[in-house]
């Protein structure tokens, strides 16, 4: 779709901005307008992407963070706002893949999980929400999964992490509403990134060919595919943009109707 110049104006972070969903957001959204601070603990894949955004025309600065840490939050944030001014729209978006179930989860899986991928997303926002306070607005967008909303065995420590996204997003919702923060989730389903891959092998899940572990997969969706990196993009952008500007604590899936039927 042609940009629109739907983030004019608009600051943007974005974690895990490197790889998959980050880096289509961080793309379309600096296309929209938005100038973007690509952050991920992969410097190189967050540089990537903010030089391409550079040689589309667009604004950009990469920045190396790890978002379980809270220095490096905190960090990631006061260079953004060094740089930029301003912090409009906060995307948590890093996560990893977590495998198990509840009887041979490690504890060490649990803690890595929980760490990225709950206490991560908090930290991404920690730090830039007295900014959003102070100027009365801001849009903050968490990532979970519908492996957040539904039982899907094999990911125990990524479920409670996604559930806990969902339940920490409609708390932040109902508390910043009154300073104008709105606060979203997005629950993807499954779409084909190097995290996927990755949570396939530490599953033991083989297939022949990614295509066919894909057609597989795509069985339980009821539109019949797995999503693309832009059908999430495509939510994260409208959730960014003022034409969200009456919808907070929301929790949107999209998922080509997978939590739909179970
Ligand atoms: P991806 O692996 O393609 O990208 C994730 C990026 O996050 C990578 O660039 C990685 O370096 C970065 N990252 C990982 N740990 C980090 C950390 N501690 N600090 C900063 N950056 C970190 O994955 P993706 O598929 O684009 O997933 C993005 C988000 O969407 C994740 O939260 C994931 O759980 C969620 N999600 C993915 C799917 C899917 O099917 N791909 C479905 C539902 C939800």
């Amino acid at each position: 779709m042609a940009a629109q110049g739907r983030l004019t104006d608009k600051v943007a972070l974005i974690t895990g901005a490197g790889s998959g969903f980050g880096r289509a957001s961080a793309l379309r959204f600096a296309a929209e307008g938005a100038r973007v601070a690509c952050v991920d603990l992969d410097a190189d894949a967050a540089r990537r992407v903010a030089e391409q955004i550079s040689e589309a025309g667009g604004t950009a600065i990469a920045l190396a963070a790890d978002v379980s840490a809270a220095a490096d939050a905190e960090r990631m944030t006061e260079e953004t706002l060094a740089r930029f001014d301003r912090i409009d729209v906060v995307f948590a978006n890093a996560g990893i893949p977590g495998s198990g179930d509840a009887a041979d989860t490690t504890e060490e899986e649990w803690d890595r999980v929980i760490a990225v991928n709950l206490k991560g997303v908090w930290l991404t926002s920690r730090y830039a929400l007295p900014h959003m306070v102070e100027r009365r607005s801001g849009v903050i967008i968490n990532q979970a999964s519908v492996g957040g909303l539904i039982g899907i065995p094999g990911i125990f420590p990524y479920a409670a992490a996604k559930g806990g996204v969902v339940s920490i997003t409609r708390q932040m919702a109902a508390a910043y509403a009154p300073d104008n923060i709105r606060v979203n989730a997005i629950c993807p389903g499954g779409v084909y990134t190097p995290l996927v891959e990755r949570s396939r092998q530490k599953r033991g899940l083989t297939a022949a060919t990614v295509a066919e572990a894909n057609a597989a997969a795509a069985r339980h969706y009821p539109l019949g595919r797995l999503g693309t990196v832009e059908d999430i993009a495509s939510l994260a952008l409208f959730l960014a943009s003022d034409e969200a500007d009456w919808i907070t604590g929301g929790i949107y899936t999209v998922d080509g109707g997978r939590s739909a039927v179970g």
